[in-house]
C-alpha cells in the first residue's frame, strides 16, 4: 500500500513543480512591468542630450538597462582616478628625482600623438627642466669630442671662474643658485631635475647634456656665472647655440626663442650687456645637446660689484626669478 502512494506522489510531483514555477513566473512579469513602467516615467529626466537619439528607436525594454547605468558609474569612478594622477605628480616634483613613473604615464601619452623627438612641444602634463650647475670642485681636463662624430676634442670639463672678492668658486655659485632656480620653477609646476646636486661630482659637460637628452627635457639650463680679464666688464647674458653649427641646428630656434623670453624680463630687472644673447658653436655642452638649450652667464665674478652682488641670497633669488618667469613664459608659448 505504501508502495503504490509513493507511486502517485511521485507521479504527482512534476505537476506541483510546475504550478509553483508558474506562479513565481507570474510574480517576476508583474515586478517587471511595475519597474519599467516607474523608471520609464524617471528616464526622460536623468536622460543626456547624447542619448535621446537612441530613445526613438529602442523598443520597450531598453530603457530599464540605460539608467541604471549611466548615472550610478560616472559619478563614482571619475572623481576616483583624477586625484590619484595629481598625487603622483605632486611627490615626483617633491622628490624631484624620481620621473620614473610621470614619464611612463606620458610616454602613453606620447606614443598616441607622434611628437618630433629633437625638439619636443611643450606638454601639458609635464614640462621638464634640466638644471646643470656649470662646473665641480676639480676640472677633469681629459678631453671628449666637441660633438657627436667629431675628431675636434676639448676637456671634459674646466674649473670655472672664482669670486674676485668674495673668493667664492663659481661650481658653488651655480650649485646654489640651481637650487634657488629650481625651488622657483617647482612653485611655478615646472618638474626640474638637477645634473648634479653636490660639488664633488665628475661629470663632463658631454655627459650633462646626455642626461638633459635621456629624460627628453623640454629646457636644458647650464647655469654659469661669467670671468674677465676685465675687471670692469660685468652684466647678465645668455649664450645660445649657434645656428651655422651643423649639431645644433634642430634645436637653435627653441633656444633662442628661451633666451629671448629670459632676456626680455632681464632687460627691465636686471644689468645686462648689450646685445644680451650670444650665440656660440665651440661648445661641447651645446653640441651634444639634442633638447633647447640656454646658458645663462648670471654676473661677472670677476667685477667686485657684482662679485658681492651674487653672494647675497637676495640678488640672487632676484635672478633666478627672472630666469624662473622668462622659463614659464617659453613653456606658454
Ligand atoms: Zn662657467
Amino acid at each position: 500500500m505504501n508502495k503504490k502512494k509513493k507511486q502517485i506522489l511521485f507521479a504527482l510531483l512534476p505537476c506541483f513543480i510546475l504550478i509553483i514555477a508558474g506562479l513565481v513566473l507570474l510574480n517576476i512579469n508583474d515586478l517587471e512591468r511595475t519597474n519599467s513602467t516607474a523608471i520609464k516615467t524617471t528616464s526622460p529626466v536623468t536622460k543626456t542630450a547624447g542619448e535621446e537619439e537612441k530613445t526613438v528607436e529602442t523598443p520597450e525594454e531598453m530603457p530599464e538597462e540605460m539608467p541604471e547605468e549611466t548615472p550610478e558609474e560616472t559619478p563614482e569612478e571619475m572623481p576616483e582616478e583624477t586625484p590619484k594622477l595629481e598625487t603622483i605628480e605632486q611627490t615626483d616634483s617633491d622628490l624631484g628625482e624620481t620621473p620614473s613613473v610621470i614619464t611612463r604615464q606620458n610616454s602613453i601619452k606620447e606614443e598616441s600623438e607622434p611628437e618630433e623627438t629633437v625638439v619636443p612641444e611643450a606638454k601639458e602634463k609635464r614640462f621638464l627642466v634640466v638644471i646643470d650647475p656649470g662646473h665641480q670642485v676639480k676640472a677633469n681636463l681629459d678631453q671628449e669630442p666637441v660633438g657627436p662624430g667629431a675628431t675636434e676634442t676639448k676637456y671634459k670639463v674646466t674649473g670655472g671662474t672664482t669670486g674676485i672678492k668674495t673668493g667664492v668658486p663659481e661650481y658653488e655659485l651655480n650649485l646654489k643658485a640651481a637650487f634657488l632656480l629650481k625651488a622657483e620653477l617647482e612653485r611655478r609646476g615646472i618638474q626640474v631635475i638637477l645634473t648634479r646636486d653636490s660639488n664633488e661630482v665628475d661629470i663632463s659637460n658631454r655627459e650633462r647634456a646626455e642626461i638633459a637628452n635621456t629624460h627628453k627635457a623640454d629646457l636644458f639650463v647650464r647655469l654659469h656665472a661669467d670671468g674677465s680679464e676685465n675687471p670692469d666688464t660685468k652684466g647678465f647674458s645668455i649664450l645660445i647655440p649657434s645656428s651655422e653649427n651643423p649639431y645644433t641646428k634642430p634645436i637653435v630656434d627653441r633656444s633662442s626663442q628661451a633666451a629671448d623670453e629670459v632676456m626680455a624680463l632681464a632687460r627691465t630687472q636686471l644689468a645686462i650687456n648689450e646685445p644680451g644673447i650670444f650665440p656660440r658653436n665651440d661648445m661641447s655642452g651645446f653640441n651634444w645637446s639634442k633638447v633647447p638649450v640656454i646658458l645663462p652667464e648670471i654676473g661677472f665674478m670677476t667685477n667686485p660689484e657684482e662679485d658681492v652682488m651674487l653672494s647675497s641670497e637676495e640678488y640672487l633669488l632676484k635672478v633666478m626669478k627672472v630666469l624662473a618667469e622668462g622659463i614659464t613664459n617659453y613653456k606658454d608659448q
